[in-house]
């Protein structure tokens, strides 16, 4: 699950009034004939693709002038077997790769291309009057030469409005991409600010400066331990067959599979984490919340090992699910340089290297508390205070949780990594 960004639809506004659009992606499993059926429409979608961008070449080429995107939606109305809208929704991503070319080019930025390449697949996109929800089917309108595409919708976003699909081609299969409308939910009313300390041991660390939550991230890097692991094992065994024997294609299906659903599994142990962070955030009326940006820690030069332990623990993307979740409660987000949060002593501010998982100050010997508390902490006080407040009060009461995930991980994991 995510959210549009840069989409067209969230730029033109649509989204606000009813809710919040979120993307689910969801894998297919196409009959043949389906799976035929999709291609045609990939291949369908890339026609009309490249048709758009010969026009708008040619014309300049021969006449001097550039066509404008309502032209050249009235032009190619009708002559293409898909959608209406997918044909609309073309013409509309391809002036705004071109603007955004013009635009670049104007600013200096001669080395981006202007759309050139011609496709052989272009990813299909239908709006609502091409989407029908019924009988838990989700049907997809393919103009009228072309039967529709019906897929069954997963129990979860049955009920819900849905604005745009788009069919996604991703390693080994096709996915939907179905952008739904969730319900807008009460915003907090407070005014408490807390600190989140992301990590690799815990994945998230919180504090409002009196108590803190520190969320296990073990789950979290076992899948990431597992998922390389794995990935090392396939790469390997792949080297030693020849490219595009049956052996070769076999282990690059098992490959995809295994990395579907190590992903899956990653995300799902994502959002557990970032929901039980939100919750705490909401039941305790948060305004705002802080988060450090261990972008310095993970720069450095630590090891081999340690190098790919850090690379492994995508904190982006917590971060950004932490930043959506509390958005749709009215809270906000901010980041700042970490640096010296967690070496820094609370009590008398001298920074010590830390080593251990316990605090330990080589200036006035104070010990004690976890270094994730004290570097959530440490991060309040900056945001806060802007420096380091020498004799600040910690968190007195910390609480232990660990993401509460419902599939069990082990009897999967096994039979992947003997793949
Ligand atoms: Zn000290």
């Amino acid at each position: 699950m995510s959210w549009l960004k840069n989409s067209t639809l969230a730029k033109k506004g649509i989204t606000k009034p009813e809710g919040d659009v979120l993307v689910e992606k969801i894998p297919l499993r196409l009959k043949p004939e389906e799976e035929v059926l999709a291609r045609e429409i990939q291949r369908e979608s890339a026609r009309v693709w490249n048709t758009v961008m010969t026009i708008h070449r040619l014309f300049w080429l021969r006449y001097g002038i550039w066509i404008d995107e309502a032209m050249m939606k009235e032009f190619l109305k009708g002559r293409f077997e898909v959608h209406s809208q997918d044909v609309q929704a073309i013409v509309e991503t391809y002036y705004e790769c071109w603007e955004r070319t013009k635009k670049l080019h104007k600013e200096g930025h001669t080395e981006w291309r202007y759309p050139w390449r011609l496709k052989r697949y272009f990813t299909p996109t239908w709006k609502v009057t091409g989407i029908t929800a019924e009988d838990g089917y989700l049907r997809l309108s393919n103009g009228w030469k072309k039967p529709p595409l019906k897929v069954k919708l997963p129990e979860r976003l049955k009920g819900l409005k849905i604005k745009q699909v788009q069919l996604v081609w991703r390693r080994n299969g096709y996915w939907l991409h179905i952008a739904v409308v969730k319900p807008a939910l009460e915003k907090v009313q407070g005014d408490i600010v807390a600190a989140a300390d992301p990590g690799e041991v815990h994945a998230l660390t919180l504090t409002d400066g009196k108590e803190a939550l520190v969320i296990s991230g073990g789950h979290l890097r076992s899948l990431h331990r597992l998922r390389n692991k794995t990935l090392r094992k396939f790469q390997k065994a792949l080297s030693r067959c020849k490219k595009g024997s049956n052996r070769w294609r076999k282990l690059l299906e098992a490959k995809y599979r295994f990395l579907n659903w190590v992903e899956a599994q990653i995300s799902h142990v994502e959002h557990a984490i970032t929901k039980m962070a939100v919750d705490w955030c909401v039941e305790r009326g948060m305004k705002k919340v802080y988060i450090g940006d261990p972008q310095g820690v993970r720069k450095q030069d630590c090891g081999r090992y340690h190098n790919q332990r850090m690379h492994q623990w995508d904190f982006g993307r917590l971060r950004d699910f932490l930043g959506y979740k509390l958005n749709r409660h009215g809270i906000a987000l901010e980041q700042i340089k970490e640096g010296s949060t967690s070496g820094t002593c609370p009590v008398c501010g001298h920074y010590t290297k830390q080593s251990g998982r316990v605090f330990r100050c080589g200036n006035c010997g104070f010990s004690g508390v976890h270094r994730d508390v004290v570097g959530a902490s440490g991060i309040l006080d900056l945001a806060v205070n802007g420096r380091f407040t020498e004799g600040r009060d910690l968190p007195r009461k910390v609480v232990y949780l660990r993401p509460s995930v419902l599939a069990p991980v082990a009897k999967k994991c096994r039979k992947a990594a003997a793949a």
